[in-house]
């Protein structure tokens, strides 16, 4: 299997060729983002795939909200402290895309984890009825596995079961960079959620300046708190004496997109009732206020070509179990497609998909002598980060590690395989949404460089040795999992 090298597209700086202008860069609400589903479904049917989808269909339809703040008519007031200070749309982000008009005192409620399972309880002892809940919404302290924890557990879902009328989030470690460019601020106005999806109670993020104005009746900052949830360590929830009031005035429209969806039957007549599923995400990003356009070769170009062409390879030799090929949409929009299919709609029964293989970024490598700080976290050309494998199941972990021992022999590094990790990479892509259920998964990915979501993530880039080897490999596990003669185990 190999994956061949396109011809010249782009211009070196600006992102700029025709394929991005007709796709719309492969933006989920874009119009031409149909052309890429039509595309990916014409190649699934002639490998053989039969649609997975309703009435034998290669699409997976759903509805999505695209709800729009109104930036201008955005405020945030803080008083109780030294003196009112008032906030534009900037100092703080739209998270939710609920409308808010809120006024009421503010708790500090630590990582805002509540759960019983795990015997952890930030809210215990503290009324957050009708007030407004100041969480980190990220990180973990030790002893609770994030990975364990439900919607209603942390974040607003935990916030909103204790009555509580807003959420504001500290800004994450990552994102105290982004959010000092344009491009965050105009990709928080705008979110999209599944229409499906139950509606929440109005987030915002915080920049960290206005953070630490919200920390510092407390003697508390950013930095600090950063500090402390990377050691795990216990972060007291607090009463801050506060009141703040929040207006965001929102605008929502129903739009609809699609996953695409093939099935390949298995060979068994008792063993092709289970499935592995193999998915990429085939949307992108959205081109900015000048115009530029995402190409997303690497994000998720690599993941969309690499499946396809296993694809191709399973209908060569169909497996015992059944192969579900998933590609995924709105994924940058906050994993939505895989949402819809694990949580509302799956064209499949969840509990017959024995493992989920998940590409997302595979076809970059970090150059030899390369010291650019934004590309400490890639990856060299023969190493790629294996996540999840051991945590949900230790025997799917032996055979991606013998079958690559047996075949490709690729450095696999596990440093992100850690749901505590401050990038939270664990749950940052498709295979979430269905490990999250219980089914063991392998997401394979490249690392964050200074490409990440960038308008130079281009083609030319592309190391396409390794993005061979590593859809190869993919392919000889997954084929070795849907003939195994007894399921899966999971942990
Ligand atoms: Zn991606």
């Amino acid at each position: 299997m190999t994956v061949r090298r396109p011809g010249p597209g782009s211009v070196r700086g600006r992102h700029t060729c025709p394929d991005c202008e007709e796709l719309g860069g492969r933006y989920t609400l874009s119009p031409g983002f149909a052309i890429a589903a039509r595309y990916l479904a014409t190649r699934l049917q002639s490998y053989g795939y039969a649609g997975a989808g309703k009435d034998g269909s290669y699409f997976q339809s759903f509805d999505l909200i695209n709800a729009r703040v109104l930036p201008d008519t955005a405020a945030m007031t803080l008083s109780g402290g030294a003196e009112t200070k008032t906030y534009k749309y900037g100092d703080f982000f739209n998270s939710a895309s609920v409308a808010a008009d809120v006024n009421a005192s503010v708790v500090f409620a630590g990582y805002g984890i509540s759960s019983k399972k795990q015997d952890h309880d930030d809210y215990a002892g503290l009324d957050v009825k009708g007030k407004i809940v100041l969480i980190m919404g990220s990180g973990t302290p030790t002893g609770v596995d994030p990975s364990l924890l439900g919607d209603e557990e942390e974040t607003v879902g935990a916030a909103m079961a204790h009555g509580a009328v807003a959420v504001l989030y500290l800004p994450r470690q990552y994102d105290l960079g982004a959010m000092k460019r344009d491009s965050y601020r105009d990709r928080s106005l705008e979110t999209v959620r599944l229409a499906v999806a139950t509606s929440k109670i109005p987030a915002v993020r915080l920049k960290e300046d206005t953070a630490n104005d919200f920390l510092r009746s407390l003697g508390l900052k950013v930095k600090d708190l950063h500090a402390t949830a990377k050691e795990g360590k216990p972060i007291g929830p607090k009463a801050t004496g506060l009141k703040a009031s929040l207006k965001l005035a929102v605008e929502t429209k129903i739009e609809s997109s699609q996953n695409v969806v093939g099935w390949l039957p298995g060979t068994d007549k008792s063993l092709r009732e289970e499935y592995v599923s193999i998915s990429a995400h085939y949307d992108h990003l959205r081109a900015n206020s000048k115009g530029e356009y995402y190409p997303g070769a690497d994000d998720d170009g690599s993941g969309t070509v690499a499946v396809l062409n296993i694809a191709r390879s399973m209908a060569m030799d169909p497996p015992k179990r059944s192969v579900l090929i998933l590609f995924h949409a709105g994924e940058e929009l906050g994993l939505l497609g895989s949402e819809y299919n694990a949580d509302f709609a799956p064209v499949r029964p969840l509990e017959k998909m024995v493992a989920n293989f998940n590409i997302d970024m595979v076809g970059r490598s970090k150059h030899a002598g390369d010291l650019n700080p934004r590309n400490s976290q890639m990856t060299s050309a023969d190493t790629i980060y294996v996540i999840g494998a051991d945590r949900t199941s230790k025997e799917l972990h032996k055979l991606n590690e013998q079958t690559n021992q047996d075949f490709e022999k690729i450095r696999f590094d596990y440093l992100l395989n850690n749901p505590s990790h401050p990038d939270q990479i664990f749950f940052r892509s498709d295979h979430w949404n269905y490990g999250k259920h219980g089914v063991p998964f392998i997401f394979y990915f490249d690392g964050v460089g200074e490409d990440y979501h960038q308008p130079s993530d281009t083609e030319d880039k592309i190391d396409y040795d390794k993005l061979t080897r590593v859809a190869r490999l993919v392919f000889q596990v997954s084929w070795r999992v849907a003939n195994l003669d007894h399921r899966l185990s999971v942990n």
